[in-house]
Protein backbone atom coordinates (compact mmCIF):
# COMPACT_ATOMS: atom_id res chain seq x y z
CA UNK A 1 0.00 0.00 0.00
CA UNK A 2 2.78 2.39 0.67
CA UNK A 3 4.64 1.81 -2.63
CA UNK A 4 1.43 2.66 -4.43
CA UNK A 5 0.51 6.36 -2.30
CA UNK A 6 4.26 6.79 -2.66
CA UNK A 7 4.03 6.54 -6.15
CA UNK A 8 0.89 8.33 -6.69
CA UNK A 9 2.40 10.98 -4.76
CA UNK A 10 4.06 12.13 -7.82
CA UNK A 11 3.26 13.05 -11.15
CA UNK A 12 4.51 10.92 -13.88
CA UNK A 13 6.05 11.70 -17.18
CA UNK A 14 6.55 9.42 -20.29
CA UNK A 15 10.42 9.19 -20.82
CA UNK A 16 13.11 8.30 -23.11
CA UNK A 17 14.65 5.42 -22.20
CA UNK A 18 18.21 6.73 -22.66
CA UNK A 19 18.05 8.53 -19.50
CA UNK A 20 19.71 6.43 -17.16
CA UNK A 21 21.41 5.70 -13.58
CA UNK A 22 23.19 8.33 -11.59
CA UNK A 23 26.31 8.44 -9.69
CA UNK A 24 27.10 4.77 -10.19
CA UNK A 25 26.82 2.49 -6.90
CA UNK A 26 30.79 3.80 -5.30
CA UNK A 27 29.21 7.77 -5.46
CA UNK A 28 26.20 6.81 -4.11
CA UNK A 29 27.98 5.07 -0.93
CA UNK A 30 30.20 7.75 -0.62
CA UNK A 31 27.36 9.80 -0.44
CA UNK A 32 25.60 7.92 2.09
CA UNK A 33 28.84 7.03 4.01
CA UNK A 34 29.40 10.91 4.59
CA UNK A 35 25.83 11.38 5.48
CA UNK A 36 25.80 8.47 8.01
CA UNK A 37 28.85 10.01 9.92
CA UNK A 38 27.35 13.21 9.75
CA UNK A 39 24.30 12.63 11.57
CA UNK A 40 23.53 13.17 14.96
CA UNK A 41 22.98 10.24 17.75
CA UNK A 42 18.88 10.06 17.67
CA UNK A 43 18.68 10.17 14.01
CA UNK A 44 21.21 7.72 12.63
CA UNK A 45 19.46 5.38 15.72
CA UNK A 46 16.18 5.53 13.89
CA UNK A 47 17.43 5.06 10.49
CA UNK A 48 19.25 2.02 11.75
CA UNK A 49 15.76 0.98 13.03
CA UNK A 50 14.33 0.83 9.47
CA UNK A 51 17.13 0.17 7.33
CA UNK A 52 19.06 -1.65 9.49
CA UNK A 53 22.37 -0.91 11.19
CA UNK A 54 24.50 1.09 8.55
CA UNK A 55 21.59 -0.33 6.26
CA UNK A 56 21.44 3.30 5.12
CA UNK A 57 24.86 2.52 2.42
CA UNK A 58 23.45 -0.61 1.36
CA UNK A 59 20.18 0.83 0.39
CA UNK A 60 21.38 4.07 -1.33
CA UNK A 61 21.41 2.58 -4.89
CA UNK A 62 18.24 0.34 -4.65
CA UNK A 63 16.18 3.38 -6.59
CA UNK A 64 18.44 2.50 -9.26
CA UNK A 65 18.39 -1.28 -8.54
CA UNK A 66 14.54 -1.40 -9.03
CA UNK A 67 14.13 0.28 -12.25
CA UNK A 68 13.33 -3.01 -13.66
CA UNK A 69 10.58 -3.95 -11.64
CA UNK A 70 7.14 -2.42 -13.42
CA UNK A 71 5.91 -1.71 -9.76
CA UNK A 72 8.07 0.95 -9.78
CA UNK A 73 8.25 1.68 -13.35
CA UNK A 74 6.64 5.45 -12.37
CA UNK A 75 9.79 6.41 -10.64
CA UNK A 76 12.34 6.70 -13.41
CA UNK A 77 12.26 10.39 -14.26
CA UNK A 78 12.82 11.03 -10.19
CA UNK A 79 16.23 10.76 -10.94
CA UNK A 80 17.22 14.01 -13.19
CA UNK A 81 15.90 17.12 -13.39
CA UNK A 82 17.53 18.09 -16.74
CA UNK A 83 17.74 22.32 -17.12
CA UNK A 84 18.72 24.32 -20.70
CA UNK A 85 21.69 26.31 -21.73
CA UNK A 86 21.51 29.82 -21.29
CA UNK A 87 19.53 30.14 -18.10
CA UNK A 88 19.43 32.52 -15.78
CA UNK A 89 19.81 32.72 -12.27
CA UNK A 90 16.32 33.79 -11.35
CA UNK A 91 14.85 31.19 -13.95
CA UNK A 92 17.24 28.48 -12.36
CA UNK A 93 15.80 29.38 -9.09
CA UNK A 94 12.43 29.52 -10.43
CA UNK A 95 12.40 25.20 -10.79
CA UNK A 96 12.35 24.94 -7.31
CA UNK A 97 8.78 26.28 -6.63
CA UNK A 98 7.21 25.93 -10.63
CA UNK A 99 8.58 22.51 -11.72
CA UNK A 100 9.56 22.00 -14.75
CA UNK A 101 6.90 20.10 -16.91
CA UNK A 102 9.20 18.24 -19.17
CA UNK A 103 12.93 16.94 -17.97
CA UNK A 104 12.47 15.00 -15.12
CA UNK A 105 10.88 14.97 -11.74
CA UNK A 106 13.58 14.99 -9.32
CA UNK A 107 13.09 18.56 -7.50
CA UNK A 108 9.39 17.48 -7.07
CA UNK A 109 10.18 13.80 -6.03
CA UNK A 110 12.45 15.28 -3.77
CA UNK A 111 10.22 17.41 -1.87
CA UNK A 112 7.13 15.05 -1.98
CA UNK A 113 9.04 12.37 -0.08
CA UNK A 114 10.50 15.02 2.74
CA UNK A 115 6.81 15.90 3.08
CA UNK A 116 6.06 12.31 3.62
CA UNK A 117 8.42 11.36 5.56
CA UNK A 118 7.74 13.89 7.78
CA UNK A 119 4.24 11.98 8.11
CA UNK A 120 5.52 8.79 7.57
CA UNK A 121 9.01 8.46 8.99
CA UNK A 122 8.85 4.65 8.90
CA UNK A 123 8.35 4.85 5.15
CA UNK A 124 11.29 2.27 4.43
CA UNK A 125 10.80 2.82 0.61
CA UNK A 126 10.39 6.75 1.01
CA UNK A 127 13.31 7.11 3.08
CA UNK A 128 15.53 4.23 0.15
CA UNK A 129 14.24 6.84 -2.39
CA UNK A 130 15.08 10.27 -0.45
CA UNK A 131 18.58 8.67 0.43
CA UNK A 132 19.40 8.11 -3.22
CA UNK A 133 17.64 11.04 -5.23
CA UNK A 134 19.37 13.42 -2.54
CA UNK A 135 22.70 12.12 -4.06
CA UNK A 136 21.34 12.64 -7.77
CA UNK A 137 20.73 16.03 -6.99
CA UNK A 138 24.56 16.62 -6.60
CA UNK A 139 25.80 15.07 -10.09
CA UNK A 140 26.07 17.03 -12.56
CA UNK A 141 24.39 15.09 -15.61
CA UNK A 142 21.70 14.66 -13.71
CA UNK A 143 20.63 18.49 -13.93
CA UNK A 144 22.61 18.51 -17.59
CA UNK A 145 20.18 19.62 -20.77
CA UNK A 146 17.28 18.61 -21.86
CA UNK A 147 18.16 18.27 -25.44
CA UNK A 148 20.93 15.80 -25.05
CA UNK A 149 19.45 13.78 -21.80
CA UNK A 150 21.81 14.80 -19.24
CA UNK A 151 24.74 14.13 -21.65
CA UNK A 152 24.00 10.53 -22.31
CA UNK A 153 23.41 11.79 -25.81
CA UNK A 154 27.42 13.09 -25.62
CA UNK A 155 29.57 10.18 -26.96
CA UNK A 156 32.88 10.20 -25.03
CA UNK A 157 35.84 7.89 -25.51
CA UNK A 158 37.14 7.24 -22.43
CA UNK A 159 40.51 5.06 -22.23
CA UNK A 160 39.64 4.00 -25.63
CA UNK A 161 35.91 2.77 -24.72
CA UNK A 162 33.33 4.88 -26.18
CA UNK A 163 31.15 5.98 -23.71
CA UNK A 164 29.17 9.15 -23.12
CA UNK A 165 29.08 12.56 -20.90
CA UNK A 166 26.44 11.02 -18.86
CA UNK A 167 28.60 8.01 -17.92
CA UNK A 168 31.68 10.07 -17.42
CA UNK A 169 30.15 11.51 -14.56
CA UNK A 170 28.49 8.94 -13.19
CA UNK A 171 31.29 6.13 -12.93
CA UNK A 172 34.20 7.21 -15.29
CA UNK A 173 35.91 9.85 -12.91
CA UNK A 174 35.15 7.59 -9.97
CA UNK A 175 36.80 4.81 -11.13
CA UNK A 176 39.63 6.18 -12.68
CA UNK A 177 40.35 7.42 -9.07
CA UNK A 178 40.18 3.77 -8.13
CA UNK A 179 39.18 4.01 -4.62
CA UNK A 180 36.63 1.69 -2.65
CA UNK A 181 33.76 3.88 -1.32
CA UNK A 182 35.04 3.81 2.31
CA UNK A 183 38.46 4.80 1.15
CA UNK A 184 37.24 7.48 -0.37
CA UNK A 185 34.52 8.81 1.76
CA UNK A 186 37.07 8.52 4.18
CA UNK A 187 39.50 10.17 2.07
CA UNK A 188 36.73 13.40 1.53
CA UNK A 189 35.34 13.85 4.74
CA UNK A 190 39.03 14.77 6.26
CA UNK A 191 39.95 16.59 3.13
CA UNK A 192 36.41 18.61 2.70
CA UNK A 193 35.73 19.14 6.38
CA UNK A 194 36.54 22.57 6.35
CA UNK A 195 33.94 23.61 4.08
CA UNK A 196 31.47 21.70 5.99
CA UNK A 197 30.18 24.95 7.59
CA UNK A 198 29.76 26.62 4.37
CA UNK A 199 28.27 24.00 2.44
CA UNK A 200 25.61 23.65 5.59
CA UNK A 201 24.63 28.00 5.16
CA UNK A 202 23.90 27.50 1.50
CA UNK A 203 20.37 28.36 0.27
CA UNK A 204 18.87 25.39 -1.78
CA UNK A 205 19.07 28.20 -4.21
CA UNK A 206 22.25 28.77 -3.68
CA UNK A 207 23.03 25.03 -4.54
CA UNK A 208 21.02 24.43 -7.28
CA UNK A 209 22.77 27.37 -8.72
CA UNK A 210 26.31 26.38 -8.14
CA UNK A 211 25.22 22.98 -9.53
CA UNK A 212 23.90 24.78 -12.51
CA UNK A 213 26.73 26.38 -13.50
CA UNK A 214 29.31 23.78 -12.69
CA UNK A 215 27.27 21.66 -15.19
CA UNK A 216 27.56 24.36 -17.57
CA UNK A 217 31.40 24.54 -17.08
CA UNK A 218 31.61 20.91 -17.71
CA UNK A 219 29.39 21.52 -21.40
CA UNK A 220 31.86 24.44 -22.23
CA UNK A 221 35.20 22.47 -21.20
CA UNK A 222 33.76 19.17 -23.66
CA UNK A 223 34.35 21.81 -26.43
CA UNK A 224 37.95 22.48 -25.42
CA UNK A 225 38.63 18.82 -24.17
CA UNK A 226 41.88 16.82 -25.76
CA UNK A 227 40.15 13.86 -25.94
CA UNK A 228 42.87 12.21 -23.10
CA UNK A 229 41.11 11.00 -19.84
CA UNK A 230 43.84 11.03 -17.93
CA UNK A 231 43.84 14.68 -18.20
CA UNK A 232 39.85 14.69 -17.59
CA UNK A 233 40.37 13.17 -14.22
CA UNK A 234 42.86 15.48 -13.48
CA UNK A 235 41.27 18.73 -14.00
CA UNK A 236 37.73 17.50 -12.59
CA UNK A 237 38.25 15.39 -9.82
CA UNK A 238 38.71 18.18 -6.82
CA UNK A 239 35.18 19.41 -8.05
CA UNK A 240 33.27 15.74 -8.45
CA UNK A 241 34.32 15.22 -4.54
CA UNK A 242 33.49 18.66 -3.29
CA UNK A 243 29.71 17.50 -5.28
CA UNK A 244 30.12 13.91 -3.43
CA UNK A 245 30.74 15.55 0.42
CA UNK A 246 28.14 18.61 -0.57
CA UNK A 247 25.35 15.83 -1.40
CA UNK A 248 26.44 13.74 1.95
CA UNK A 249 26.69 16.89 4.18
CA UNK A 250 23.00 18.00 3.02
CA UNK A 251 21.57 14.69 3.13
CA UNK A 252 22.83 14.54 6.65
CA UNK A 253 20.72 18.07 7.27
CA UNK A 254 17.85 16.93 5.75
CA UNK A 255 18.00 13.34 7.84
CA UNK A 256 18.73 14.88 11.11
CA UNK A 257 15.75 17.46 10.56
CA UNK A 258 13.38 14.43 10.20
CA UNK A 259 14.62 11.94 12.54
CA UNK A 260 17.05 13.93 15.04
ZN1 LIG B 1 19.47 7.56 -9.60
Amino acid sequence: MRKIRLIILLTIIALPTEHILAWGATGHRIITQVAYDNLNCRARHRVDRILGKRGIVYWSTWADNIKSDTIYADSYDWHYQDFNPGMTDSAVIATLTDYPKVGGNLLRAMDSLISLLHQEPNNADALKFLIHLTGDRFCPMHTGHLDDLGGNRVPVEWFRQTRNLHWVWDEGIISAVGYSYTEYAEYIEHRYANQKRAIRRMTWEELLLHNYHFTEKIYDYQQTWNGNAFVYVYNFATDMEWQLYAAGIRLAMILNEIYG
